[in-house]
Order: C-alpha cells, then structure tokens, then sequence
C-alpha cells in the first residue's frame, strides 16, 4: 500500500514533489528542531488520484485515522473532545508556491459541543466564537461553495451595532449569536455544518484537493507555465492561537527586506490576532523590529529561527509565525517573493557571504528583473506620499510590469486619437479588452482592467506591447455612459490623470514622479555582470545608428556594434532634401552632384561611431529599406498639388508637387516589404552604396592614420541568392581597395551579409563563399518564414492569435525555434561547413530576449546584438544559458 501520509517528522526539504513547498518546508523545519506545531502532509499523489477518481485513493483514510492519532498523542488532547479538543488547519501546497491561489481552512474540529464546553472552561471566552465563527465562515465559502458575501454581510450587521465598527469589537455573546446566524445560511444555502470534526476534516481535504483545479488556480498556472499534473498536498496542522490576549498575536517576517535586499529582520506582527489578520489590514500592525523592545524574548528567539533557516536554505525567506500566551511557533517559511533591486543585492550579499557560489548569484536573477531595474519606475517615496495623501485607488492584479502616468481614457478609437495624433499619454481603462480594442491599446502608455486575471486579453497584450498594465482592479465601477469610473467614494472621470503600476498591481489616482535608473550607479547589478560575463559564452553586442547610441552601448558593456542601419542618417530633417533630390535626379550628373553632397555627412556619421567604439567591430548595414520611405507621401502630395491648383498662388512650387507626384507614383509598390528594397537597392541604383562604403573607408581610413584601429564590417542586406551578394560585393571591395590606395593605408575590414530571406538561409552555403559573416536579421526572417507584415499582423490578429493559443508567442518577440530557428539552424550548419571560420551573430530584436538568447547559445552563434539597453539584460541571459548548459541536460532544481 503506498505511504499517502507523512508526519512532519518523516519529510524533509528534499520531498517538495511529494508534499509540496509547505509540507516539506514543516517537514524540514520540525527536523531542525524549530517549534513546529505537530501535523502531518497528505501527499500530491494523494490529491491526483483523487483528481483523476473523485474519491480517496483506499487506503488513505485509515492513514489519516492513524496519523491523526499521533498527532493527539503528542499535542495531549483529542479530536472532537468537549473536555480536551485537539483543533486543526488544514492547509493546502504545491509543489511551487501559488499565493493566494488555493484555499486553507483554520479551527477544524470545533462544533456547538466543543465549543459550548471551550468557552464555559476557557477565561477568554471570545476568542473561541470568534475561532467558530471563522471556521463557518471558511469551511462554507471553501468546502460548501456558499458565496461569502452571505456571511460577510451577517457580520456587516452586527459590526454596525458596536461603537467602533471593526471585528475586534464584536464581543463574546455577539460572536455567539453570529455563529448561530451562520449555521442558519448552510442550512438554507447547502447541507447543515457537521459536528463530526472526522466529517469535517474529510471535507476540508477534498475541499484542497479539489481547489488545485479551481479556475483561478489553473489560470495562475497557464501564467506561470507550471505543469497542470503535480498536483497539491494537504497539511494537516495543530492550531496554535495568536488571538488568546495582549501576550499573542501573528506576524509574517523576512530574513531580509524584500523591497531593498537590506539584511535584517523585516516584517510585521499583529498582537491578539489570527491567521490572515495581518495581511488583511484590518487593524495597523507593528514593525516586526519594534518587538525588540516589547517581547525581547520572542523577538530573539525569532531572530535565531529566521538567521537558522535563512542560512540553511541559503535564500531569503518568507517566515509566518505565531505566539500563544507567550510562546512561539512557526508556521511556514519559504523563499521570499522580493523586488528586482532586492533579488540584485541579497544575490550579490550572499555570495559575498559565501553563502551560496558567484554562479548561484548570476544563476538567481532573472534577466526580467534586470528590464525591471532599467526601466523608469514610480518614485517610492512619491509612492508612499500619495498612499498617505489617500491617492491609493485600487489595488488589481500586476499583469504587466513598469510604471505610467496618463489620462483616463476609455474608448480604444478616442485613444488612439488622443495617443497616436496628440501624443497625449493615455491609460485606456476598459471592464475587459477585446480584440477589437487592440488600436486603441497599441496608443496608451498603460492599461487598466477591472476584470480579467493574468492571462486575459489586456494582459497578454500588454505583455506582448511591453505596456504597464494592471487587470482585474475589482473595486473600481466603470460607468462607458458618464465617462467615469469610481471607487467608493471617489469619482474619476475621463481625462483625469492616473498612475498604474503594473510591477505591483497598484492604481493611483493623480501622477507619480518617476525615476530614471542610473545603470552606473546599480552597484550590485554591476557586480553580478561582471560574475556573468565571466561565464557567458556568448558576445554581446548592440544595434546602435548613431554615436550617442554606441557611446551609451560601451557603457552597457556592448562588445560591438551589430547593426548600424545607415538609412537612419538619411531621415534627418537637413539631409532629407539631398536623399530626395538623390533619389528623384533625372540625370546621372544631378544624381552625382547629391550623392558627392551625402559622402561627407555619411563620413562624419562613421568616424564618430569608429570614434566610439575604438577597436571593437561595427557592422554597418548598407541602404535598406524601399526608396519611397524617403519621400513625401503620394496621398499628401496629392492634397497639396489640390489646393495649389484652387488657390492658384504658387505656380512653381505646383510644378514641383506635379513633378514629386508623378515620380512617388512611379515608385509605388503593392508589397513594398517583398520589393525594391535591400541589396535589390545597390544593384538597381547603383551610386548609393558605392557612396556609402567610400564613406565608411574614408572614415576608417582616416582614423588609422591618427593611430585608431577601426573594425568596420560591411553588411549587405537582404540576400536571397548567391549571386546578388556576388556582383554587389565585387563592387563594393572595388570601391574600398580603391579608397585605401588613395589614402595609402589598409584597415582591417569584412564583407558579410544578413540572413533574414528563407531562401538565403536554404542555400547559406552557397551564400558564404562570398561572406565573412552572416548576421540573422530575424525580424525579417520571420515576416517571410511567417508570412506575416509584421506592420499589420500585430494589430490584427497576432495577440488574438497568442491569446487564443494558436500561437504559443508572439513569434517577434520570441524566437520561433520550430520554424525560423530550424532556417537558422540549417544556416549554421551550411554556412560553416562552407567556411569554418565564418562568424555568425544575430541582429534581430530577438537578440534581446531572453529565451531567443539561450537559443543563439545553443546554436553556438558568437554574438547577440540587441538595443544598448537590453546589453545588460543580454548579458545575463548569455550567462544563464551558459550555466544551464554546465549543469546538464536536467539542469538544476
Ligand atoms: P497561504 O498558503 O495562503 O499562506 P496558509 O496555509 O499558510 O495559507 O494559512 C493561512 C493563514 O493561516 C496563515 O497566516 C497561517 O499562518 C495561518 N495558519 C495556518 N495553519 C495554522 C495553524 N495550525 N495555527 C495557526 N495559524 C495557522
Ligand atoms: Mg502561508
Ligand atoms: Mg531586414
């Protein structure tokens, strides 16, 4: 017969599959000799047959009978015994912790005889109403599904009858009476309440068990990608009482502050007061270090328990405890949930400790927490202010992090307009979202909810868009028709600023202060970095266009610029006439007269980022995107070439609006993303790149002289047959051989090309004869792979696509391994096998991302390039699927 039971002492820290974080935790606690109350773990096989069945596996009842047994033994008294009651939790937990998600039931075991007889023999009569009363009050909303409201409003009713308003002024013969009223709701609303505490505690277990696959527990778990099949254990534990008077109460502590990584004692303790009290805020706890002075003992006590545990799980933890009539008990303990800027420095602290190694440290932080630190967030301290000024609105679900500002606005087109023409920030709030509010969403600064959990629509977009978004803030009424929302009492309407913190879930009413994190500044994140480039295999380099970019992108600790769009240049205000005059020249000589103009400014573009970045590579892309980018668009022309013609008043510049229409006219493509564009530009316009490699050897060229060592790369882009890179590349080393001999002087440079048309991929081999190096541009390449205008698709159906599971991501954002990373991989393998020391990197915005990252790393890719900011972030994740692969194809707990 399988062991389905286990007492806490026979668990350990070791057996978390089996009896989830809280058991294993109790477990490995009551070994170590902590004051454990005695209970024992109903394991999660239990509860997946029981999922599976619908019933108790055979042979769990007589273990639970047993079990129970034991536990009297040593608490000295006895279930359901009037005299001497042995009363209960029965507390769920999985594998890993789910907050909130799934439900636990306080003073089983209690019924109208034990409670009758507790109360006449007890001094503190009130406490054991009050325990009866909360049992009713759970065991009915979880074990019999009776809806909450029920019991809440009974208490509502007599809570207006005392002078103060609270729980805590309920008195003994209320509390009494109350409990009368809620055995009365389960006989209208279900079944009567058992008296038999055996009854009752069977039903509190199936209750737990069954919550594993409650709606808000599975939706938690599709969030979280954790697998649906562990199952929850169900702990069985003594009560101990922190309501019994001024000498007990009930507290959560951290072994360190989890919003600052500060080491000490952080938490807060609630005297005469029970289970969820303090969470709860009913009444305002204090500080877990000013019972220092008012409970010396149990503050020490606690201090060595919490030290103890900390450095025997090596991690922050998360510790709820209780103290009864003067002593102390703890209750669970568990890494502790902690900010990215705490996850930074308690990693940092600790392997400074030598609690755990420099690997572990890199290996705790994730790279999301690094985005978080870099990006702006609400000032604390002007957090804290408008708390107090009583500006705290709402409190929903954090379903996307970062911090907004903006108006109130709650029609997705009015968003649109006010955000994309206005350029107003705008926090779209909504009841829901839905695919046809996706336009307005892609034009705020945030979302707002107040339905939805963390995978509904808003927060899969948001997600998707990076935007701050909160869901599921339930308190706020949202009245379309007046144009308002409301909490309580207080009204916002439409156009009000608001601030949403979608790091913490929080709705503020008014705007926050936000601040801009100095990278150089992040003492510890510098510290870890430094850990992970010392593991990473990986090179990290960064896409930056202009010097500033590459200036900002060493700082970030860029090993090399991996794409230099050179077009960006072009769009600046005083250069544009020039591209267009280049563009639209009718003879060759005018065409030479603008692109001679162009060559300087090009030059003094490269010199300044060669400037910046010494000796590392830059890649610099050669002309990219379709011509009629850079012109005036047909349908404004058009407009302007009307009212011209109306007015009559300026006949030469209708003569040049005629002369623009009809060239943007000729240039018009149905598909511009599949035409003129790319490598297809040098070819078919010759002058344009032939200039622009003259500028970069010139630039190059120039800096050697004065004793600088510049590595320029030159990329051509687009490639989708050999023989495009062929001619183009012939061409353009003619022009560079040419400018070296002029300048009598040699730079060290490459040809390459990019990676980002399926055919080039196909035929990479081919491709690589005449290329130094690839570099994936895997925007493209997923356009085309996909077939998606990634312009359009985001808007239309990708996020409907994402949210309904066709797809598992937004294939731009994360790397798509099936389909445009086999293109890679087939890319890879050929591009080597034709030319072994052929150097390949990424260029696309996967290369920062994460996952994408530890995909380029399996791939045996030598760089990722990303944007300057994402550098640090890349970094990480570089040495993350590193160590990963270190530790083996199982990886590490
Ligand atoms: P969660 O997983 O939601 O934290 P818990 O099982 O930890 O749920 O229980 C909820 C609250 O009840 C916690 O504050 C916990 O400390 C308290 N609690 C649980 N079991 C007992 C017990 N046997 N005695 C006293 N308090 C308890
Ligand atoms: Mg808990
Ligand atoms: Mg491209």
């Amino acid at each position: 017969m399988p062991k389905w039971v286990y007492l806490f002492h026979d668990g350990n820290a070791k057996m978390r599959d089996l009896l989830g974080g809280k058991g294993a935790g109790l477990a490995e606690m009551t070994r170590l000799g902590l004051p454990v109350p005695p209970g024992f773990t109903i394991t999660t096989k239990a509860c997946n047959v029981y999922s599976a069945k619908g019933r108790f596996p055979p042979g769990l009842k007589v273990q639970i009978a047993a079990a129970v047994k034991r536990v009297e033994a040593k608490a000295g008294n006895r279930l359901g015994d009037p005299g001497n009651p042995l009363l209960v939790s029965v507390r769920s937990g999985a594998k890993f912790s789910m907050p909130g998600m799934m439900d636990t039931i306080l003073n089983i075991g209690l019924n109208d005889a034990v409670a009758t007889a507790l109360a006449a023999s007890s001094e503190n009569e009130r406490y054991v109403w009050d325990a009866y009363r909360r049992l009713l009050q759970m065991f009915g909303r979880i074990v019999r599904g009776i809806d909450g409201h029920k019991f809440e409003a009974i208490m509502d009713r007599w809570k207006a009858k005392t002078t103060g308003g609270k729980d805590t002024d309920l008195d003994a013969g209320m509390l009494r009476l109350i409990v009368d009223e809620f055995r009365a709701v389960y006989t209208s609303e279900s079944k009567d309440f058992p008296e038999d505490p055996r009854v009752q505690l069977e039903e509190a277990i199936k209750a737990v068990f069954g919550s594993w696959n409650g709606k808000r527990a599975v939706d938690y778990r599709n969030f979280h990608k954790i697998p649906h099949d562990l199952g929850t254990a169900a702990n069985v534990q003594t009560m101990v009482f922190g309501n019994l008077g001024d000498d007990s109460g009930t507290g959560v502590v951290f072994t360190r502050d989890p919003a600052t990584g500060e080491k000490g004692l952080y938490g807060e303790y609630l005297a005469n007061a029970q289970g969820e009290d303090v969470v709860a805020g009913i009444r305002t706890p204090l500080k877990v270090r000013e019972l220092k002075g008012r409970m010396p003992r149990i503050y020490a006590e606690l201090n060595r328990h919490a030290m103890k545990l900390e450095r025997h799980y090596r991690d922050l933890q998360d510790i709820e405890f209780t103290v009864e009539r003067g002593k102390l008990w703890v209750l669970q303990t568990r890494a502790g949930k902690r900010t990215a800027k705490a996850a930074m420095k308690v990693a940092v602290d600790m392997a400074g400790e030598r609690l755990i190694t420099r690997d572990e440290a890199v290996r705790r932080v994730e790279p999301a927490q690094v985005i978080q630190l870099l990006m702006p967030r609400f000032d604390e301290r002007a957090k804290e202010a408008a708390r107090k000024e009583g500006r705290l609105l709402a409190h929903g679900l954090n379903a996307s992090p970062g911090a907004a500002t903006g108006i109130v606005v709650f029609d997705p087109d009015e968003a649109e307009r006010l955000g994309r023409d206005e350029k107003r920030p705008v926090i779209l709030t909504r009841i829901e979202t839905s695919p046809d509010d996706v336009h307005g969403m892609l034009h705020a600064k945030g979302i707002l909810t107040t339905r939805g959990g963390a995978t509904s629509h808003a927060s899969v977009v948001a997600r998707g868009l990076g935007l701050p978004c909160v869901v599921g803030a339930e308190s706020i009424r949202v009245d379309y028709e007046d144009g308002s929302f409301s909490v309580g009492e207080s009204i916002v309407r439409k156009g009000d600023a608001v601030s949403i913190d979608g790091t913490t879930g929080e709705v503020f009413v008014g705007a926050i202060s936000t601040i801009d994190p100095d990278f150089r500044r992040e003492k510890e994140l510098l510290t870890l970095l430094s850990w992970a480039d010392k593991v990473r295999r990986l090179q990290v380099w960064a896409n930056a266009d202009y010097p500033r970019d590459a200036v900002r992108a060493r700082e970030f600790g860029a090993q090399g610029i991996g794409l230099c769009r050179t077009e960006h240049m072009f769009f600046e205000q005083e250069r544009l006439p020039i591209v267009q005059r280049m563009i639209l020249a009718e003879t060759e000589a005018e065409r030479r007269e603008a692109l001679d103009r162009l060559l300087p400014i090009q030059r003094g573009d490269f010199k300044g980022i060669f400037e910046a970045m010494g000796d590392l590579p830059v890649v610099i892309r050669l002309i990219d995107p379709p011509l009629h980018e850079f012109l005036p668009k047909y349908e404004d022309l058009l407009v302007e070439a009307a009212e011209l013609r109306i007015t009559g008043k300026d006949p030469d510049r209708l003569k040049e609006v005629e002369r623009l229409l009809k060239a943007v006219a000729a240039m018009k493509e149905q598909n511009p993303m599949l035409g003129l564009r790319g490598c297809r530009l040098g070819i078919m316009f010759p002058g344009v790149t032939e200039m622009q490699v003259r500028a970069i050897f010139e630039a190059a060229c120039g800096l050697k002289k004065a004793g600088e060592d510049p590595h320029p790369e030159i990329m051509i882009p687009l490639v989708g047959h050999v023989n495009e890179l062929r001619v183009e590349r012939e061409k353009l080393e003619r022009v560079a051989k040419q400018v070296m001999e002029e300048q009598g002087i040699r730079v060290d440079y490459k040809f390459g090309t990019m990676i980002e048309v399926p055919r080039g991929a196909l035929t990479a081999d081919e491709i690589a004869l005449h290329a130094e190096f690839f570099s994936f541009g895997t925007n493209d390449l997923t356009q085309m792979t996909f077939g998606y205008s990634r312009d359009d698709a985001e808007g239309k159906f990708l996020m409907a696509y994402v949210q309904r599971g066709i797809l598992p991501a937004n294939p731009f954002q994360t790397l798509d391994r099936a389909g445009v990373g086999q293109l890679m991989r087939v890319a890879v393998e050929k591009g080597r096998k034709a030319r072994p020391d052929l150097k390949i990197g990424i260029c696309g915005e996967h290369g920062g991302d994460p996952e994408s990252i530890a995909f380029c790393h399996e791939l045996g890719l030598k760089y990722v390039s990303c944007s300057p900011f994402r550098v640090p972030v890349a970094r990480l994740a570089a040495a993350h699927a590193a160590l990963r692969e270190k530790a083996g194809p199982k990886g590490t707990d």
